[in-house]
């Protein structure tokens, strides 16, 4: 099977050119101007841009959250994330203290194998490090290719580590050639701000925002900086929300230390203005919560300053009816927003569209960064010969409307309903095949593969 993409136009983190592109089976084979080999299918993307599948790294597929799972199995969730240009996330295993990594992967792998559309891989989230976790920390690097590890400097007796454990733990993720992810807000000042506000009778999910201010994210940023620092492990910051947390990582770069910077889209795009609707606030209830304009200009600068180096979603969706288990507690609100499928075509028309980002930054954010940070570059995250075949097509002109009504994600309202946005995707390629075209999906459940990753032992893009 080959496919020839005729006349796009081409664009990589460092490219830009009207140009063709050859795919024989799953990869990329020739890219170049009027190529003329036959192919089995001819695209003609004249008008088009061509660019990378995009990858998101931050996803909560099927994920167990108080007796309840998100929404979007990895197969509606995956299949979501296509429809939107992504084509490949990475997802979270979590352990359970008490239990071994092992018994977390097995898991997971028994409800994303065989059911993904799109490619996946898995971050492990560390929630109780010892030395049995500490033997399998190699393990996971070298037998399963899963070299990221997550964790928490919140949510105490569920998936907090300590400081103690941080360190150890990142003394071994360092010597195996991995990276160590963290969700970095203080879970004690938020745990007794969360219990104070609770006890006062201040339930509604505005608490939610005001119990977790932006001085809880920025020193735990600075703690988890000057911990990576010490023990000279690759360190990345999840969902990075405000200017204080970034400020942390910047004043870290004054003693020659680069930690890597993910924010996700919602952090560009929405504020906390929308927690004053009462209980429609609930819709945008996640962790940390959204923060102010000033933060959203922090981070729109943090990408252009090379401080801020991926632009994921946490997509983590809970239906309306979940999220009404804290109808009278805003701490019972399970916490996530959908934004799997828009993530690309949200980054493109309030980012490119709007003048804030270069193209060529954006494939870098949404496409390129991650696929380098973890081990999965230059298989994913650019167009070259040898590549996987996974390609977006995207009609930079086309306008369309986001709504609940029309989207592929398995939840029953939409962060965005009614925004209109700029530049939609047409044609998505996975691993060589039409994956989606013109709002269609042409590949079944069990087509998305799991990506082993490669350690990466650096902090360089
Ligand atoms: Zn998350």
């Amino acid at each position: 099977m080959s496919v020839l993409i005729k006349n796009g136009r081409v664009i990589t983190a460092t490219d830009d050119y009207i140009g063709d592109i050859f795919i024989e089976g799953e990869t990329i084979s020739a890219t170049g101007r009027k190529l003329t080999m036959p192919a089995d299918t001819t695209l003609d993307a004249t008008g088009l841009l061509v660019m990378p599948g995009g990858i998101d790294p931050h996803v909560h597929l099927d994920m167990p959250f108080m007796g309840t799972f998100s929404s979007d199995t990895h197969e509606t969730g995956t299949r979501a994330a296509l429809f939107g240009g992504t084509t490949t996330v990475i997802d979270f295993v979590l352990q359970q203290q008490g239990h071994s990594l092992r018994e977390a992967l097995d898991q997971w792998n028994s409800r994303a194998k065989g059911t993904a559309v799109g490619d996946y891989s898995f971050h492990m989230a560390v929630t109780d490090y010892n030395d049995h976790t500490r033997a399998e920390i190699k393990e996971m690097v070298e037998k399963e290719g899963i070299t990221s590890f997550k964790t928490f400097m919140a949510y105490k007796g569920a998936l907090m580590i300590d400081d103690r454990q941080m360190t150890a733990l990142m003394q071994e993720v360092r010597k195996q050639g991995g990276l160590v992810t963290v969700h970095a807000t203080n879970g004690d000042m938020i745990d007794y701000l969360v219990a104070k506000n609770r006890s006062e009778g201040r339930l509604s999910p505005l608490y939610h925002y005001l119990s977790q201010p932006e001085v809880t994210e920025a020193e735990a940023s600075a703690r988890f900086t000057d911990i990576a620092n010490y023990t000279g492990c690759p360190g990345y910051i999840v969902h990075l929300t405000c200017e204080g947390a970034l400020n942390a990582v910047r004043q870290a770069t004054r003693r020659n230390q680069h930690v890597f910077v993910e924010t996700c889209i919602q952090y560009l795009l929405l504020d906390a203005s929308l927690y004053e609707k009462d209980f429609d606030g609930a819709k945008w209830v996640m962790s940390p919560p959204l923060r102010e304009k000033k933060d959203q200009a922090t981070l729109w600068a943090g990408i252009n300053q090379n401080l801020v180096n991926v632009v994921a979603t946490d997509h983590c969706p809970f239906k309306w009816e979940q999220k009404k288990m804290g109808l009278n507690d805003f701490s019972k609100i399970p916490n996530g927003h959908p934004a799997i499928e828009h993530r690309m075509e949200l980054l493109y028309s309030e980012g490119v569209h709007k003048g804030k980002i270069s193209l060529n930054k954006y494939v870098e954010v949404a496409c390129t960064n991650p696929a380098k940070i973890f081990g999965m570059f230059p298989r994913k995250g650019t167009i070259a010969p040898g590549s996987d075949a996974d390609i977006l097509l995207f009609d930079p002109q086309k306008q369309h409307t986001l709504s609940a009504a029309t989207h592929h994600m398995n939840v029953d309202y939409s962060a965005y309903e009614g925004w209109e946005l700029t530049g939609k995707v047409q044609t998505v390629l996975l691993r060589g095949k039409i994956a989606i075209d013109k709002n269609n999906c042409l590949v079944d459940k069990g087509y998305g593969q799991f990506i082993r990753r490669t350690p990466t032992y650096t902090t360089s893009l």
